[in-house]
């Protein structure tokens, strides 16, 4: 439901409030910065999937996030920058942290390093860790927003905590709609599932948070000559979002289907066709942008129980295949 232009009204979380839904040309990421300035919540578009943004500098804008997506306040927020300079406003920016970010940025590499003692960030974003979470997303959309507004902006991504992520406009109004002020519309995002987390340590030791479109693995090793050294699940977990249930769809999900039962909905992909094919071709990269398009429908379908063909474990099919392992999670 779009309103018409007029004053901003602070949605609350009555779910009764109006979501705005506004194009992002210029005149709608201008309103943006506006509504963000006051302390309010904008989706907005990004390479990877939309995000949920506030300022990232006040407690009361940070709530709101909380709030809309019912999330737990012990899983941190990701801190969206403009550029590595910003971001060194906030972390302890060591060589390895600068080193790691500066063929990616901007882009869908996050970033985990120490905070700096007394960052002006809301204490909610961290979630009381000593780390930061840091991305200069490359979205030309974000970009500007990020180039308009003179804070750093907390997005995770904008919908219901635990349900499926939002590639599209309509996504976010399917979990979010008047419980967030406005909807910056970018059309669909382009990698489709979220950025990768790469933590750089104290002692400049990398590890691997979150698989995404940025191979990791390659990345080092074009680096250093190794694959990555430590990838998360090999240590305790310190940041509740790799939680076992994410991206639920709500009804049962199998994996590695070759083909759907009479009660199924199937996603295909390669010669495993289904309802919603992820690639006829087999490309990966085409298969992560339609993921939650595909699991967006499934939920949405009347068939109680979805089925998915198996994936390649390679390149961003480990992000897809994280992301479905945790779709086919029972939720607790
Ligand atoms: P999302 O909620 O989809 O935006 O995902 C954000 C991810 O970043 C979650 O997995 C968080 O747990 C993770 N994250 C944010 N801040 C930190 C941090 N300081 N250390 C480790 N992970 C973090
Ligand atoms: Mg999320």
């Amino acid at each position: 439901m779009a309103a018409a232009c007029g004053e901003y009204s602070d949605a609350g979380m009555s779910g009764k409030n109006v979501t705005e839904v506004v194009l992002a040309d210029a005149d709608g990421i201008a309103r943006a910065a506006r509504i963000l300035e006051s302390g309010g919540t904008v989706a907005v578009p990004t390479e990877t999937v939309y995000g949920l943004a506030a300022r990232a500098d006040r407690d009361d804008a940070v709530a709101k996030i909380y709030a809309a997506k019912g999330r737990p306040d012990f899983n941190p927020l990701i801190v969206h920058v403009r550029d590595a300079e910003q971001a060194a406003r906030y972390a302890q920016w060591s060589e390895p942290a600068g080193n790691a970010v500066m063929d990616v940025w901007p882009g869908p590499l996050t970033i985990v390093v120490p905070a700096k003692a007394r960052a002006p960030l809301a204490k909610a974003v961290t979630a009381g860790l000593e780390t930061v979470a840091l991305r200069s997303p490359g979205h030309p959309v974000m970009q500007e927003l990020l180039g308009l507004v003179d804070f750093p902006l907390a997005a995770p991504s904008a919908n219901r905590s635990g349900f499926i992520s939002p590639t599209t406009a309509e996504h976010v109004l399917t979990s979010l709609d008047g419980r967030i002020d406005l909807v910056l519309d970018g059309g669909p995002t382009q990698a489709g599932v979220e950025s990768s987390i790469l933590a750089v340590r104290a002692d400049g030791a990398w590890e691997e948070l979150r698989p995404g479109p940025i191979d990791l693995d390659a990345f080092h090793n074009e680096r250093f000559g190794t694959g990555l050294p430590a990838r998360i699940g090999s240590r305790s977990i310190e940041a509740p979002g790799q939680l076992a249930s994410h991206y639920a769809p709500g009804k049962p999900v199998r994996l590695h289907a070759d083909k759907a039962g009479p009660d199924e909905y199937m996603i295909g992909f390669g010669r495993a066709a289904g309802d919603c094919t992820l690639s006829q071709t087999g490309d990966l990269s085409e298969a992560a942008s339609r993921l939650y398009g595909c699991l967006h429908q499934a939920a949405a379908s009347d068939l109680p129980n979805i089925a998915i063909a198996p994936v390649p474990d390679e390149g961003i099919g480990r992000a897809i295949n994280d992301r479905l392992r945790r779709a086919a999670a029972p939720v607790d």
